[in-house]
């Protein structure tokens, strides 16, 4: 049995009253009517995690319900209709990394994240956020979110491997998944090679300097990559292997 004290008086001898309530979410007064703990002896109000969460949640509820604003619900339905989680959704739109699960819990959402999440339920203007800021997302979680577009607006989105053909912005995606982005990247330079007449036109020249990529690849597969390199720096492609890899 859980003890309630009263801060005032130090009695243990508590009630559970209904009454109206008025709570100040986001600087606004709201009253809720609800059920809450108070001191026999002095009347003051006694702390119930239980019971004041409940009427915090209402007075959410309510705020939501009067400043029109998309609920927890609405918010994992519309991660969920771009194949996103609480984490990816953060990043693509720039917010903290716990910015979504807290909306998703019950928090209120500032009013500039509110209308951005707003917006992007509109497929076009979500295809519009990630196409500016695409970068942001592991390579998987782009796939995800193009699959998820192609089929909402239903037209394919520029993928990533179509944006692989390009090695300059192959580089920006040597992200915190460096071990799939490594794979990926070689079999773009391989088909851009194959493009460009093969490996043996070409002669061995430049190292990579990046450890942080060629180690999570073979012995073999380095040697491939580093005469790649070589390929690329002959027909003046640059590629900087160290943008987003830091080990
Ligand atoms: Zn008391």
């Amino acid at each position: 049995m859980k003890l309630f004290k009263c801060n005032q008086c130090e009695s243990e001898a508590t009630r559970v009253v209904e009454r109206d309530e008025i709570c100040r979410v986001k600087g606004e007064e709201i009253v809720v009517h609800g059920a809450v703990r108070l001191c026999d002896a002095c009347g003051e109000r006694v702390f119930d995690r239980a019971l004041d969460s409940a009427i915090f949640q209402e007075a959410f509820e309510i705020y939501r319900t009067r400043h029109e604003m998309m609920t927890p619900a609405d918010i994992v339905r519309l991660r969920e209709m771009y194949d996103m989680t609480q984490r990816s959704l953060s990043a693509l739109l720039g917010l903290g990394e716990v910015t979504i699960h807290r909306y998703e819990k019950g928090s209120i959402p500032d009013e500039a994240h509110h209308q951005l999440l707003r917006l992007i339920r509109d497929p076009r203007n979500m295809k519009q956020v990630y196409s500016e800021n695409r970068d942001r997302l592991s390579p998987s979680a782009q796939r995800k979110l193009e699959a998820a577009l192609g089929t909402l607006l239903g037209e394919p989105v520029e993928t990533f491997e179509h944006q692989l053909q390009d090695p300059v912005t192959a580089a920006l995606y040597l992200d915190e998944s460096a071990h799939d982005s490594a794979h990926a990247l070689l079999r773009a330079l391989r088909d851009i090679v194959t493009a460009n007449g093969g490996v043996s036109t070409v002669a061995r020249k430049a190292a990579i300097d990046s450890k942080s990529l060629t180690s999570v690849l073979s012995e073999e597969e380095s040697r491939e990559l580093h005469t790649l390199q070589t390929i690329l720096d002959a027909m003046g492609l640059r590629m900087s292997f160290t943008a987003k890899s830091a080990a």
